[in-house]
């Protein structure tokens, strides 16, 4: 799969644009602040309908501007695709594939896959497990259709259990709802567990490989769900859990405490692991989410890489840029020092400057 071109109006630092990608290595450079993490932005929405930095639409229209648009064409599945994306300051956006509106962003996933890998990445083995169970949400989200929505389901359920929680405190009658909402609690999440439990397993597998290259074999590594509670007693340890919760006010078991962890050697890198050890392993874990899209869906997802070359050793920059031979891949930087002097090929050069972008 390839994003053929994309066409900015009023979005971000761009009034207009209009550039075409080649299939394999494009890369975008240019000086901070000139537009380069806005056309990652710009194909993260055209794939999730959402930002990954923002989530308020009006933040991504021009200023001054009422209206921004969108437009992606992209090669997927044998097929050409056309996505249009209208965001407006006070209204919901509107999506269209091939000029038909869509009602569902997951539409989007049967289309456009990609892979983003940027600095904040890096932290993702040392900062907290939000980020964690943020990269299994997208994955999945990837790879199944309904994930989105069980997750949501769940997210609101969890929400209303909690509310409930802190409502009881207020008026004692309320206590018999909980169990009602304890049961679709449990039916909801089990489902997250069991799909988190698969591609945790899935994902094990493929990093071991990786891992195994990526540090010449160096260390013992495997990854592992780090949950506590499951499906079978789910319900179970929330009624334990009750009056605990009761106090506290809030649900303390279910897949929004899940986890992963890494070992390497024997030891937990999340709190123990130098801060190269962490950034290998989070390379690796990129390196096996391309890895298993692509063996999901018969096709490479897109590699969008935000920034993120110049923070690795020439070692490990070799060994993605080797990886991902045949795949399209977006790398943004402030220049291109490292691919001359390391001989990496290029594909298609662009410069960008203040909202401008320039083929070289
Ligand atoms: P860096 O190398 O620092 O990461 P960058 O080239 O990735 O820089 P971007 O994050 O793409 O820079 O941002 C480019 C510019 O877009 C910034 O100067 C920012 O202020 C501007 N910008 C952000 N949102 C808007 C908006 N809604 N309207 C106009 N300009 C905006
Ligand atoms: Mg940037």
């Amino acid at each position: 799969m390839y994003i053929k071109s994309l066409e900015l109006e009023n979005f971000r630092n761009y009034s207009g644009l209009n550039i075409e990608f080649d299939k394999n290595t494009n890369v975008i450079y240019g000086n901070n602040a000139q537009g380069k993490t806005n056309i990652i932005e710009a194909i993260y929405i055209s794939g999730t309908s959402k930002s990954h930095k923002t989530s308020k639409d009006y933040e991504l229209i021009k200023f001054e501007n009422k209206e921004a648009h969108i437009r992606t064409k992209v090669f997927s599945r044998d097929n050409e695709y056309q996505i249009d994306l209208h965001l407006k300051k006070n209204m919901k956006k509107g999506i269209a594939i091939n000029k038909h509106p869509i009602k569902k962003a997951s539409e989007l996933f049967n289309i456009l896959n990609f892979v983003l890998f940027s600095p904040e990445d890096l932290n993702i083995i040392k900062d907290g497990p939000s980020q964690r169970r943020r990269f299994l949400d997208i994955l999945l989200c990837q790879l199944d259709k309904i994930y989105l929505e069980e997750l949501q389901k769940y997210n609101k359920i969890l929400n209303n259990r909690n509310k409930l929680l802190k409502d009881i405190y207020f008026n004692k009658n309320l206590i018999d709802t909980i169990p009602i909402w304890d049961k679709q609690l449990v039916n909801c999440g089990n489902n997250i567990i069991k799909k988190r439990r698969n591609i945790i397993e899935k994902l094990n597998d493929v990093c071991k490989d990786i891992h195994k290259k990526l540090t010449g074999n160096a260390e013992y590594f495997f990854l592992q769900y780090e949950n506590d509670v499951d499906e079978k007693d789910f319900l179970t340890l929330l009624n334990k859990n009750f009056e605990k919760d009761s106090k506290y006010k809030m649900t303390s078991a279910g897949p929004h405490r899940d986890d992963i962890l890494f070992v390497s050697n024997g030891i937990d890198i999340r709190k123990f692991g130098s801060q190269g050890q962490q950034r290998t392993t989070a390379l690796t874990l990129k390196l096996a989410e391309i890895e298993i899209i692509k063996e999901r869906l018969g096709e490479s997802p897109i590699l969008l890489l935000d920034d993120v070359l110049s923070e690795l050793d020439s070692k490990r920059q070799r060994y993605l840029l080797e990886y991902i031979y045949g795949i399209q891949t977006i790398i943004t930087c402030t220049g291109i020092d490292d691919f001359v002097s390391n001989r990496f090929h290029i594909d298609r050069l662009f410069k960008v400057n203040n909202g401008i972008v320039t083929t070289e």
